[in-house]
C-alpha cells in the first residue's frame, strides 16, 4: 500500500503552522457573564446581528473546507451559545464530514454554557461532535448567577454534562473563568465535585478579551494561585503536553483522582505556537482573539468567487499573521484601543 504524502503545512510569518478553526456560529447568549457580555452593555438596546448577516451553513462549510486543504484538523463551534443556533446539528453533521490533510477525520469540537445541553447531546453526538467543552463558574447557585448575570440554575447545566456523559461524549473538559472576587471560592468545590469523574475540570485565567468587561490585571487569579490552593487540598504532579500547541497545562492528582487543567493565557501567554484561526458569525476571520479587525469572506462568498481564490485568499491572511498579542502584553502600559468581543469572535 502506498504511503499518503502529507503536504507540509502553510506557515505565518512567524512560522506557525495552521491547524484550529474556531467558527463562531451566533453572537447571542442566554447568559450574561460579567467577563464576556456583561449586562450594562449587552442590555434589552443591544442590538445583535440581523439573520441575513450571519454566515448561512453552506457558507460556513466554503470556508470550513478551504481551511481544512490548508492544514486544519480541528474545529470549534462557539458562540455567543452555539446551541442557540436553529439547527446546528446539521452543521455539526456536515462538519464530520470533511477529511484533513492527514487523511483523517476533522474532529469537531464545541464550546457551549451546557444550559441547553441535556436535550441536545445525544443529537449532537450521533451528528458527529468529536469533543465538547462545558463552561460552568460555579456550583454555588447565587455564585453562579452572579458570574453568570442570569437566572439559569447550575443544575441545568449539570443535567447537560451528565446527558453528555451519557451519550458518550468523552473526554468531556469543564471550563471555569476565575475572576477575583466573583467566584475564586468556587475553585475547590469545583475541583472536588469532578475528582474521581472522567471529566476534567480546567480553570481558566480572566483574559482582556474586548472592550466591555472592563479588565484589570488585579481581577486576575493566576494559574499558579489556582493550582497552590488546589494542591494544597489535593496534591497534584504535572503532566506531559499531549500535543505541540496545547493550551492547558496539564495536572494529575497524587492520589489517583483524575486530571486538571489550567489555561495561563495571561500569566503564561502561549502564542509562539497558537495556531489557530477564527471566522466570526458574519464571516470574518481573525487571526487573534485579540485582533481589532477581521478579513472579510462573507462579500466575496456571495459574489460568487470560486474555492481556488478563496483558499488562496484565506492562505495570504494566515501566510502575513504576525500576532502575539499575550506574548507582548506585559510590555504594554495600555490595552489596544477597539478589540473585538469573545461572543462575536467565538471563545
Ligand atoms: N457560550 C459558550 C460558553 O460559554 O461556553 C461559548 C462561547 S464563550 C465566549 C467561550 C469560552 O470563552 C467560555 O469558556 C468562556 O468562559 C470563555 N471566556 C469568555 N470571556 C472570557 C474572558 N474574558 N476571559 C477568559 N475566558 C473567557
Ligand atoms: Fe454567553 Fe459564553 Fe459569553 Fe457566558 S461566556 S456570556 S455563556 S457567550
Ligand atoms: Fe493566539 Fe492571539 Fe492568543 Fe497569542 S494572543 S495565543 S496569537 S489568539
Amino acid at each position: 500500500m502506498s504511503e499518503r504524502v502529507v503536504p507540509s503545512p502553510h506557515l505565518d510569518a512567524l512560522r506557525r503552522p495552521l491547524r484550529d478553526l474556531r467558527i463562531s456560529v451566533t453572537d447571542r447568549c442566554n447568559l450574561r457573564c460579567t467577563y464576556c457580555m456583561p449586562q450594562e452593555t449587552f442590555g434589552r438596546d443591544f442590538i445583535f446581528l440581523r439573520h441575513d448577516d450571519l454566515l448561512r451553513f453552506e457558507e460556513v462549510i466554503r470556508v470550513a473546507r478551504q481551511c481544512v486543504a490548508l492544514g486544519v484538523r480541528k474545529i470549534r463551534l462557539s458562540g455567543g451559545e452555539p446551541l442557540l443556533r436553529r439547527g446546528i446539528e446539521r452543521l455539526v453533521e456536515m462538519l464530520a464530514k470533511l477529511t484533513a490533510v492527514d487523511g483523517r477525520p476533522v474532529e469537531v469540537a464545541m464550546t457551549t454554557n451546557g444550559t441547553l445541553l441535556a436535550k441536545k447531546a445525544q443529537t449532537l453526538k450521533d451528528a458527529g461532535l468529536t469533543r465538547l467543552n462545558v463552561s460552568l463558574d460555579a456550583l454555588d447557585g447565587e455564585v453562579f448567577r452572579r458570574a453568570t448575570g442570569s437566572a439559569a440554575p447550575v443544575a441545568a447545566v449539570l443535567e447537560g454534562i451528565a446527558a453528555a456523559q451519557a451519550a458518550g461524549l468523552a473526554p468531556l473538559k469543564v471550563n471555569a473563568v476565575v475572576k477575583r472576587g466573583i467566584n475564586e471560592d468556587q475553585i475547590l468545590p469545583l475541583a472536588a465535585h469532578f475528582r474521581h469523574t472522567d471529566v476534567i475540570m480546567r480553570f481558566i485565567e480572566y483574559m482582556d478579551v474586548g472592550e466591555s468587561n472592563g479588565w484589570r490585571l488585579d481581577d486576575v487569579v493566576t494559574a499558579r494561585d489556582i493550582l497552590a490552593s488546589i494542591h494544597a487540598q489535593y496534591p497534584l504532579r504535572a503532566l506531559d503536553p499531549q500535543y505541540p500547541g496545547e493550551v492547558a497545562q496539564r495536572w494529575a492528582y497524587v492520589d489517583g483522582g483524575g486530571e486538571i487543567g489550567v489555561i495561563a493565557s495571561v500569566s503564561h501567554a502561549f502564542c509562539h505556537d497558537c495556531s489557530r484561526l477564527r471566522l466570526s458569525t458574519d464571516g470574518k476571520l481573525y487571526t487573534c482573539l485579540f485582533a481589532n479587525a477581521g478579513h472579510d469572506l462573507r462579500t466575496p462568498l456571495r459574489n460568487g468567487e470560486d474555492d481556488d481564490a478563496l483558499r488562496a485568499r484565506i492562505a495570504r491572511i494566515w501566510q502575513g499573521r504576525e500576532d502575539r498579542y499575550s506574548q507582548l502584553r506585559h510590555a504594554m502600559t495600555e490595552g489596544c484601543a477597539g478589540k473585538i468581543e469573545m461572543s462575536y469572535i467565538g471563545g
